[in-house]
């Protein structure tokens, strides 16, 4: 995980210079909002895949709880680009995180910034590549009067964490949260797609999804390709009856279910449409199509 170079309060520092005091409140109340975003090598050199729409969301996410950015979302795409080039990473996965600093006030300090390039990016799902055995979560996901699931924002990833933590102690690999009137909203890191009679479809954010940026794309790539693509709700049933399911997110792209609660989706293999939109998105990730250049954000 570890690399030379961090980006810190506007500076580029040593890793091991970029740490915290234990007095940080965002550490203790979960103050703070992030985002995840990957870096490609394409024929053009490295580029970060929509990073002005990640920096986007961040300031979103902040703005949610009456936060401003320390800092303009142009100046973090800088700070992304340096602290890229200063690694000397291609294929790697970025964190800015914006988290309050020490203090005893949480309504009277100041948040700080932090943007950390690694090689990996989180490890705790499926592995990119492997399809996934999911399980609908017995812990639900938070309503927007309690937490609003647009934003990213740190301390509602404990929701998350108690989800996944199930699903792995049980034996699966992804967990997928229900919302309060029993639909599906999310997963605890990604998005959840089914595939119905050659339709794409997702649930609303109303439901309770993140805005995922991958979902957009995903969204995006499947019209393109003459499917129809909607938002619907949709209960656990579903899933169940789906011809395909997957998941999307920035850390794995676009991973297949196989299962759900032990239960085969379509002959429980990776489905065409899926196989489809893994190669259209790693193909106009990596700039081996000329479409969406505007999504790659040339790190030189
Ligand atoms: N839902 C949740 C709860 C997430 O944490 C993520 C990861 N950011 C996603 C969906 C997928 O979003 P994106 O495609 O922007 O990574």
């Amino acid at each position: 995980m570890a690399t030379k170079i961090v980006w810190m309060d506007g500076e580029l520092i040593n890793w091991d210079d970029a740490t915290v005091h234990v007095t940080s409140l965002g550490l203790h109340y979960g103050l703070g909002f992030f985002e995840g975003i990957r870096c490609h090598s394409t024929p053009a050199g490295p580029a970060i895949f929509r990073l002005t729409d990640h920096l986007r969301r961040l300031r979103r996410s902040a703005a949610i709880y009456g936060v401003k950015l320390p800092y303009p979302i142009e100046d973090l795409a800088v700070a992304c680009r340096s602290v890229v080039a200063a690694n000397h990473l291609s294929d790697c996965y970025l964190r800015p995180l914006v988290f309050m600093g020490e203090g005893g006030n949480p309504f009277a300090t100041a948040f700080r910034t932090a943007i950390i390039a690694s090689e990996s990016g989180p490890l705790a799902g499926s592995p990119a590549g492997a399809g996934a055995r999911a399980q609908i979560s017995s812990f639900q996901r938070f309503g927007a009067n309690s937490m609003p699931p647009t934003a990213k924002a740190c301390g509602q990833y404990l929701n998350s964490y108690l989800a996944q933590a199930e699903a792995l102690r049980a034996g699966c690999d992804e967990a997928i949260l229900l919302n309060a009137k029993g639909l599906v909203a999310d997963g605890w890191a990604h998005n959840v797609f089914v595939v119905v009679d050659e339709a794409v479809v997702t649930p609303p954010v109303s439901a309770g999804a993140l805005p995922g940026i991958t979902r957009q794309t995903i969204m995006t790539l499947a019209a393109e390709d003459g499917l129809a693509v909607r938002e619907q709700d949709l209960a656990r049933s579903d899933l169940y009856l789906a011809d395909e399911c997957f998941l999307t997110g920035t850390s794995v792209g676009v991973v297949p279910v196989l299962s759900v609660d032990g239960r085969p989706i379509g002959v429980g293999e990776p489905g065409p449409v899926t196989a489809r939109l893994i190669e259209r998105l790693s193909d106009v990730m990596h700039g081996m199509v000329d479409a969406h250049k505007d999504w790659r954000e040339s790190v030189a």
